[in-house]
């Protein structure tokens, strides 16, 4: 795009002018007649820079953007009476266009939403209206505020005519759940989205969490396992047999890795196995299994029991959320049948614990050969590689102890910090996420540490002895590649000198 012949562009989006646009949407955006649209950075994913950018796609208005400073607008805009006031991201009030209450806006909001690839929508309930937020890369972004009762509308929409619920009335003062109907959700690529409301002392929230139907499968290395990791996965996989707890917290990914995992074992013997799945509800698909949904009155344990008579080979069993699921879980794995299984744990040897605390006797939880593996895993932000910034030159806000800590137990000159934001990556300074993992294919020894001197001397045993990477260890890796902006991995994994902390080594 050449813009040569012109000095002092015409922005098109001031007011009088042929793409005249709104005070608000003027603090973000500015078309100019060179066929530049410039987004103040950070406003990429905007539903309503979104919805400018479809009507120039409609009028087939050829252009390119450029990602700019909100000072920037304000210099093409001036003498054309669309001066830009100070724009603090997210906390603008929009007197929208598209004011609540249209299934076409809430479509709109999803499409951006996906695009974005974010995985939970909120509308958040402030004093001033709602507050429309996406969580992308596990970071909330505000998209766009409805002023009044503006949201409050579109939220009684989404309940009363798009839900699976339709028909019943929407009641902001109590929490109500529900799923979008599928004729919404299918063209923007989704699986499903679950949606839960909340009255607030604003007014009411809702959340709907995002389920992709991502058709492609990521495989271990894509997902950020390292080779050593991948090669004691693929081990697990190849095993028909035998206990595979894979756990994280909420948002950790395990389900993605499940799915990857599973996909691996069905390909590994042509399909030839009959692999069954308990799940409340079914979130994704695995190609050649018999999902199953646990039905909503059927108790976990029972459920499980009942699977087990269907002639399963393998049997992922969603979550062991009690005593008597964990037992029916132990009861197969016992009869021979290989199982997976989830915990809401944050590492791989806080799942015997809590194996353990749901009362699985110890002769049982630490036996090897039904237990063959521990897997925990979190994810991390992985930075933009055309901004990022390197740590010696980073000029930004960095606490005197995390700088402390980056000089002690990282490699100083490989290490690189978030930048601020360009157009590869939106503005965000972060592009994705990575898997952040620790796995333990436990040992009699390692069993026996355990039973006998508890989680801390088994991980310490594990690291020291058996040569075990932790979630720390491949933290510090990723961020001596200079692909995780330290600040990032101490809040989404833990602090730098976890494992100096915990099981005395050095990293
Ligand atoms: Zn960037």
């Amino acid at each position: 795009m050449t813009s040569l012949a012109i000095l002092t562009p015409v922005p098109l989006t001031a007011p009088g002018q042929t793409w005249e646009v709104d005070a608000e949407l003027r603090e973000k955006l500015c078309l100019t007649n060179d066929g530049v649209l410039h987004v103040v950075d950070g406003y990429g994913g905007n539903h309503f820079v979104m919805a400018f950018v479809e009507r120039l796609r409609r009028a087939r208005f050829n252009h390119s953007t450029e990602y700019v400073k909100p000072e920037h607008l304000q210099a093409l805009y001036r003498g054309y009476g669309g001066a830009v006031v100070g724009s603090r991201q997210g906390q603008q009030y929009v007197g929208n266009e598209a004011s609540g209450g249209k299934q076409d806006d809430v479509v709109k909001i999803l499409r951006s939403a996906t695009e974005a690839g974010a995985s939970d929508i909120h509308f958040f309930a402030t004093p001033k209206g709602h507050q429309l937020s996406f969580r992308v890369h596990g970071e909330l972004e505000p998209a766009a505020s409805f002023a009044g009762r503006d949201g409050e509308a579109m939220l009684s929409t989404i309940y009363e005519t798009m839900s699976e619920s339709t028909g019943t009335n929407y009641r902001p003062g109590e929490s109500q759940g529900g799923r979008l109907r599928s004729e919404f959700v299918t063209e923007c690529g989704l699986f499903g989205a679950r949606l839960e409301t909340r009255p607030t002392l604003n007014g009411p929230w809702m959340a709907m969490r995002l389920l992709y139907d991502s058709g492609m499968i990521l495989t271990l290395d894509q997902m950020g396992y390292l080779p050593t990791q991948i090669e004691a996965l693929t081990r697990l996989v190849h095993r028909i047999d035998g206990m595979v707890l894979l756990t994280g917290t909420t948002g950790s990914g395990k389900s993605t890795s499940i799915q990857t995992l599973l996909s691996m074992l069905l390909e590994s013997v042509n399909y030839t196995i009959n692999l069954v799945t308990l799940e409340d509800p079914v979130e994704y698909r695995i190609k050649g299994a018999n999902q199953t949904p646990k039905g909503p009155k059927e108790e976990w344990a029972e459920a499980i029991a009942n699977l087990m008579r269907l002639d399963p080979d393998v049997a992922l069993i969603g979550e062991m959320r009690d005593t008597a699921s964990a037992l029916a879980a132990f009861q197969a794995a016992l009869t021979g049948h290989g199982l997976w299984s989830t915990l809401h744990v944050n590492s791989a040897t806080a799942s015997l614990q809590r194996l353990h605390d749901l009362g699985v006797e110890d002769s049982l939880a630490y036996d090897p050969s039904l237990v063959k593996g521990l897997v925990n895993q979190s994810l991390t932000r992985v930075l933009c590689k055309a901004c990022k910034v390197p740590f010696e030159r980073f000029k930004g806000p960095i606490s005197a102890d995390l700088k402390t800590r980056i000089q002690t137990h990282c490699i100083v000159e490989q290490v690189f910090m978030k930048g601020d934001g360009c157009s590869e990556c939106n503005g965000r300074g972060v592009v994705g996420r990575t898997a952040i993992a620790e796995i333990i294919q436990p040992d009699l020894a390692f069993m026996r540490k355990f039973r006998d001197h508890g989680k801390a001397e088994a991980q310490a045993f594990w690291v020291n002895e058996q040569g075990g990477v932790t979630k720390n260890a491949h933290l510090l890796k990723r961020i001596n590649e200079g692909m995780v902006d330290p600040s990032h991995g101490e809040r989404d994994i833990c602090a730098l000198d976890e494992d100096v902390a915990i099981v005395g080594v050095r990293s």
